[in-house]
């Protein structure tokens, strides 16, 4: 096994209960990677125990179809069926191991939640999806004060030490070994000389991905080029040049998630548009996708547009520092100093609240959680921020 995060530690738990003897090898001081430094928001669905003890019924299918949706066009049906109808069987492990879940919600938008709840909404209850399936939060949240993915890491080494599975920390895996088709082995370094391993069933490679390597983003995801990178450092991606150096095919390297630094809270009570004052995604869907709509649809000119009481509404410490860029007292003489076209964003807000007067919400009437409309005509005084 080559690369100890989260995959690492999960094929390697997975091999050893089949009867492997597994050694995991990995290139930093210890196990861990990005998924150590991740939010440990493990997306699950299908009426798990937490679902349950949080008053939601849910299902497979309406899981599927909510990340079709949300994940397409293009998207990998069969893998997602494969994980939806998967999900409780992975509750099921990542608890066999360890792993704490709080059964409780966090019924607010939010990249991380302020407490350690153990469910949370990943925009399941936003339209259009909320009208494609039944909305169920399934972002589970492994129990931890802040970013949970350390907690995870730490449950799962424990598992990993107690099968007895060989761990080689500072090892870095640099070519696997063909002979007559069939991968035997792996050549690695471990602090300047060579060690070489012979596989006698198999070499997995869960070495991450290539967020570091600025070749390899410039070549396959062109767009996400100079934009900051959020991993553990050792994304490099040469495990998986190693694979393509055998002939291996690759997918989808041109997908990621786009961290947009807007505060969900703060979006969620305004308006999200672009340069032109123009909304273009419905605030309340997962942060990602809005990041993924501002980069690729609007080049990441967008701003959040909010009244003052919007902005108050949420605490200083969920704001993530966040301050606006620009304040006016009217809807026109902010679209003025931004320099959006005349007319332009007073058009949108005027639209808007004449459809949130008429009770056209874009939020899903089937649930409550906290995305009400944007539905005050006159604010005293109106900012943005992006
Ligand atoms: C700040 C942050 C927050 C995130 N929050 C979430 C979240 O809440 N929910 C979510 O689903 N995802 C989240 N993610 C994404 C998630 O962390 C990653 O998708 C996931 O951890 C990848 O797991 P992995 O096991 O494939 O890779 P990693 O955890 O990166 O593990 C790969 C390991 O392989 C090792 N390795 C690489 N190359 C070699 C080599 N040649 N030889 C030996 N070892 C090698 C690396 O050192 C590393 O330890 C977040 C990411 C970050 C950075």
């Amino acid at each position: 096994m080559v690369g100890y995060g989260c995959a690492g530690a999960a094929a390697a738990l997975e091999a050893r209960a089949s009867g492997a003897d597994v050694i995991l090898l990995e290139r930093a001081g210890g196990g861990g990677g990005s998924s150590a430094h991740s939010g440990g928001e493990i997306y699950l669905g299908g009426g798990t125990p937490i679902q349950q003890a949080c008053g939601f019924t849910d299902t497979a299918e309406d899981m599927e179809a909510y990340l079709l949706a949300a994940l397409g066009p293009h998207a990998d049906a069969g893998k997602i069926r494969a994980y939806c109808e998967g999900s409780l069987e992975h509750y099921e492990w990542l608890s066999s191991c360890g792993v704490p879940f709080k059964p409780s919600l966090w019924d607010s938008p939010s990249w991380v939640p302020p407490t350690d709840d153990g469910l949370m909404w990943l925009g399941e209850n936003a339209m259009p999806f909320a009208a494609v399936a039944k909305p169920a939060p399934r972002g589970h949240r492994v129990t931890s004060e802040g970013y949970g993915g350390k907690v995870l890491m730490k449950v799962l080494a424990e598992a990993v030490e107690r099968a007895g599975i060989r761990v080689h920390t500072d090892t870095y895996a640099g070519q696997l070994i063909l002979d007559g088709g069939t991968v035997t082995g792996v050549v690695a370094t471990h602090f300047g000389k060579t060690v070489t391993y012979r596989a006698r069933r198999g070499v997995i490679l869960t070495t991450g991905g290539f967020a570091d390597n600025a070749e390899m983003v410039a070549l396959h995801a062109p767009r996400l080029t100079g934009l900051g990178v959020t991993s553990d450092g050792g994304d490099d991606g040469h495990g998986i040049r190693m694979a393509q150096a055998l002939g291996a095919g690759t997918a989808r390297m041109s997908s990621a998630q786009v961290g947009i630094t807007l505060i969900p809270g703060l979006v969620v009570r305004g308006l999200l548009v672009n340069a032109v004052g123009q909304r273009f995604i419905n605030e309340d869907q997962y942060p990602g996708l809005l990041g993924q709509a501002a980069l690729f649809k609007q080049d990441l000119a967008v701003w959040v547009i909010l009244d003052e009481q919007a902005y108050e509404e949420v605490p200083v410490e969920e704001r993530w520092g966040v301050v606006p860029h620009y304040a006016a007292e009217t809807i026109e003489e902010l679209e003025q100093e931004v320099g959006m076209p005349e007319g332009s964003l007073a058009g949108t807000v005027h639209e808007y609240n004449r459809h949130a007067a008429a009770g056209r919400t874009r939020t899903s009437p089937r649930t409550s959680a906290g995305c009400g409309p944007w539905n005050r005509p006159s604010p005293p005084s109106m900012s943005a921020a992006a």
